[in-house]
């Protein structure tokens, strides 16, 4: 791909680049950074898009902040130019480019030159991660918010076990065709578990089974408009070895009834179990201090480690006080100063 960017810049244009620049672009749902030569010219200067990574094509935003690095400063050592890319661990687009970073106002927190926004509702000061960095950490210090949350797992599934997850216990599936006493006493406390053994499971199957064969004597198959729109869109799914074709927004209902279905099918036939899992009013820095452990840390770490991670924004002892917590209701394991997340925990986040 060098090679390529590298041949075309020569075949067009034999001036060499005062620098090389990488920006980052954005919106709702696209992200990508571009690799530009910036030219001197009589008024001023100007710029030439090399190439545009996408961050689709990456696995993550480091792998392509990384590849853009490595063409540009590349490009830079071979035309002796100035590498400028302002933003590398960030994708803050509102950098500006290479001949204006000099003058440009930094970023109060982090430095990075910025293009002062001009919205009535962000702050002017700092640059759009940090302002939500500074949001987060803000929630982190007051820890106010609180939500329930209730998880409804596969125990034998190591890789991806939760089948659905919610903030009440009305929305779960379990709970709408179980006996809803029975589930309730068990989260009568701050946090609950609820095991579902094989004849439960059974018994759950049979009553969803009933539900939806109750709603496919009316099946047709789609008729599909002329024009397709978004709604309009089908998906194929299989029940009882026959093959439906469904409206994937009007029958999300019954959808979701048989991929659950399917799911309990498969459960029985293996001899694997189900449990629900709830824990209520699970604050913003336990759900930080859980996400950090499972997904920074892969799961495991240094009671240290966390400490460290949260220095500037919350004290040693609110750190330790979550962990206890999370280690009191089940979601982390605590030994030797270690900590480590459990099946639970990785449920509800
Ligand atoms: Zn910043």
């Amino acid at each position: 791909m060098l090679k390529k960017i590298i041949q075309n810049i020569i075949r067009e244009n034999n001036k060499a680049p005062e620098a090389v620049q990488c920006l980052w672009y954005s919106d709702v749902n696209y992200l990508a950074l571009d690799v530009e030569l910036v030219f001197k010219t009589k008024k001023g200067y100007e710029k030439k898009r090399v190439s545009t990574l996408n961050y689709m094509d990456f696995e993550n935003q480091k792998e392509l902040s990384e590849e853009a690095e490595r063409i540009g400063k590349t490009l830079a050592k071979k035309y002796n130019a100035e590498f400028y890319f302002p933003s590398p661990n960030e994708w803050s687009r509102d950098c500006p480019d290479w001949w204006k970073s000099k003058k440009a106002f930094k970023c109060e927190d982090c430095e990075t030159p910025i293009i002062q926004t001009d919205s009535k509702y962000l702050p002017k000061k700092i640059c759009y991660p940090c302002h939500l960095k500074r949001e987060q950490n803000e929630r982190l210090k007051n820890d106010q918010t609180t939500e329930d949350r209730y998880s409804f797992y596969n125990i034998n599934l190591e890789e991806l076990p939760i089948l659905s997850y919610s903030t009440s216990l009305e929305n779960l599936i379990v709970y709408q065709y179980l006996d809803k006493k029975e589930i309730e006493n068990n989260f009568i406390g701050n946090f609950g578990t609820y095991n579902i053994d094989r004849n439960k499971l059974i018994e759950l199957k049979t009553k969803l089974e009933n539900e939806i064969d109750k709603i496919l004597l009316k099946y047709n198959k789609p008729e599909l408009p002329k024009r397709i729109s978004k709604l309009s869109g089908t998906t194929n799914i299989i029940y009882k070895k026959v093959k439906y074709e469904l409206f994937s927004h009007f029958d999300r209902n019954l959808i979701h009834l048989i991929s659950n279905y399917n799911d309990y099918q498969k459960a029985i036939n293996e001899e694997q179990q189900y449990k629900l899992f709830g824990l209520k009013e699970i604050t913003k820095r336990d759900d930080s201090i859980l996400r950090y452990i499972n997904y920074k840390c892969k799961g495991e770490c240094k009671v240290n480690e966390v400490i460290e991670n949260y220095n500037d924004v919350i004290s040693k002892n609110e750190v330790k006080e979550t962990l206890e917590r999370l280690v009191e209701v089940g979601c982390l394991l605590s030994q030797n100063n270690k900590v480590q997340i459990t099946s639970d925990g990785k449920s509800i986040i």
